[in-house]
């Protein structure tokens, strides 16, 4: 049967160990769990992506700059941004497996669980509870309430036999300086890459020469110690954001957040992956953050289901005042036309990468019949393959060889080339295939006469016979022109 989408990681975690994308990190040791290291393929993938956020987000316009901010920063950063106080998760221990779960999570899958047995009615009071949970007594108490009530039992051991929900900060901390332990020395491990824009905010106007509105972009690490984390990269205790803060005038963040939404679906659309599999999901307006204007998420249809790869936010003059405020430093910014002060508004736009990647290998798998047998092919954009061209001598003879290594030679200038002589044609085709590689081009003896090369296309199997002159223009003009099936 032909796979054209999955209904679990499982493919996609052993194709990425086997083919080099992602490993788990330290491995030879167990593995640590909710982090994983990126192989070779997954790099190339990795800088691709990175690349393509970076030029659509400063490259292709003027009024928007980058910055890489220290993943360490002063501890008073996330007093300010409210981090300390309220960068919280309700977990609750299952005393019998000694398992952590999130307590919102539990009730959710119950919730589900609910509606796959047909008790929408139930489910739809459940949910509601859920929402409004932590506006009458507490977060953890409602929560521990829900549970104790409907009964629920842990995933793992079926034990009903929980302790209370306590919240749990996300952000990792650590000692800073060889001093003694104590609380004035403590450090944190940056949760988003965001407050490493806001406190630069004065330092990039001050010397880029920049008005608002304008931008200022960055990808870097972030780190949260996550209560669950058992979904692959799709949730990890190290990972990787892209964000672009923008800087606005009160009064046209609305249009701008908009703007930006869509800007941002666009680029998703234009990174290949499926349209119907992608979707903006504005958060209700009761469910905002209490500095927040307007969000929603972009999600893509995982086979987790769906769930947030992007979030756009419309985050008010919340952390630039917040900043003024903790810092003392005027976070204002004044209009020379107009003669006026005010504190910008931010339109922030937040991707993760790793989410990213995932989106893109969970799209991009494809389990074709070929003959009676099965390929498996990574059809990502040609723009993002981690290996652009394969290169193969028909047969290992020393002409063939050294035209193979010519070609190899001169197409390296431009894209990603993978020399390849061992096996059948047959099986460096299938390897190619399953590292999402769009090109082969194979010399045989024919072009020792003619100077062509057989070029063969990943999707559809179907060959060419090219001039090798002409190889170049023609790899060009299929990136360029590329469509998802
Ligand atoms: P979620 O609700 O899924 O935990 P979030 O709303 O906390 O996500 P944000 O704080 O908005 O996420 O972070 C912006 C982006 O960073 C997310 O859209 C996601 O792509 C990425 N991200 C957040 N947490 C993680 C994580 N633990 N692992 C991988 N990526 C993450």
């Amino acid at each position: 049967m032909p796979v054209t989408h999955l209904d679990s990681l499982e493919k996609i975690v052993s194709l990425s160990k086997s083919r080099g994308f992602i490993f788990q990190s330290s491995e030879i040791y167990g593995g640590l769990s909710a982090v994983y290291d990126y192989g070779p393929l997954g790099i190339e993938l990795k800088r691709n992506v990175q690349n393509a956020w970076w030029k659509a987000m400063t490259q292709v316009h003027d009024n928007i700059v980058g910055v890489d901010a220290a993943i360490f920063m002063h501890p008073k950063v996330w007093e300010a941004s409210g981090h300390v106080e309220g960068f919280n998760d309700p977990m609750i221990d299952d005393k019998q497996s000694k398992k952590r779960y999130r307590a919102d999570m539990i009730i959710e899958q119950h919730i589900l669980k609910l509606r796959e047995k047909g008790d929408a009615d139930k489910a739809d009071e459940l949910q509601q509870l859920l929402d409004t949970s932590g506006t009458r007594k507490g977060l953890c108490e409602d929560l521990y309430d829900i549970i104790m009530e409907e009964e629920i039992r842990a995933p793992e051991s079926g034990a009903f036999d929980w302790t209370d929900v306590r919240q749990f900060n996300l952000m990792f901390k650590t000692h800073y300086g060889a001093v003694t332990k104590d609380e004035d020395d403590v450090i944190y491990l940056r949760p988003e890459t965001a407050q490493g824009i806001f406190v630069n905010y004065k330092n990039v106007m001050d010397t880029a020469r920049v008005q608002v509105p304008f931008g200022i972009a960055q990808i870097g690490k972030a780190f949260r110690n996550e209560v669950v984390a058992r979904q692959f990269v799709f949730r990890m205790r190290e990972f990787e954001q892209m964000e672009m803060q923008y800087f606005v005038e009160p009064g046209t963040d609305g249009d701008e957040y908009d703007k930006w939404l869509e800007k941002r679906m666009e680029w998703h659309n234009n990174l290949g992956v499926r349209g119907e599999l992608l979707r903006a999901e504005p958060h209700p307006e009761d469910k905002l953050a209490h500095y927040a204007r307007a969000a929603a998420d972009i999600q893509y249809k995982y086979p987790i289901g769906w769930q947030e790869v992007e979030g756009i936010h419309n985050r008010t003059d919340f952390d630039l005042s917040r900043h003024h405020e903790y810092s003392g430093k005027k976070m204002e910014y004044y209009d020379q036309k107009e003669q006026k002060r005010y504190t910008p508004y931010v339109i922030e736009t937040s991707v993760g990468l790793d989410r990213t990647m995932l989106m893109i290998l969970c799209d991009a798998y494809r389990e074709e019949e070929v003959d009676g047998d099965v390929r498996t092919v990574l059809k990502m954009h040609p723009k993002l393959a981690p290996t652009k061209v394969g290169i193969f001598p028909l047969i290992k003879k020393p002409e063939l060889k050294e035209l193979a290594h010519k070609i190899e030679k001169e197409l390296k200038e431009d894209f990603t080339v993978l020399y390849d002589e061992s096996g059948s044609i047959g099986k460096r085709y299938r390897r190619q295939d399953e590292a999402g590689t769009p090109f082969c081009v194979t010399v045989d003896f024919d072009g020792l006469d003619d100077n062509t090369v057989t070029i063969r296309y990943r999707d559809d199997m179907k060959q060419d016979r090219v001039s090798v002159d002409k190889l170049e223009s023609v790899i060009r003009d299929r990136i360029k022109n590329w469509k998802p099936e």
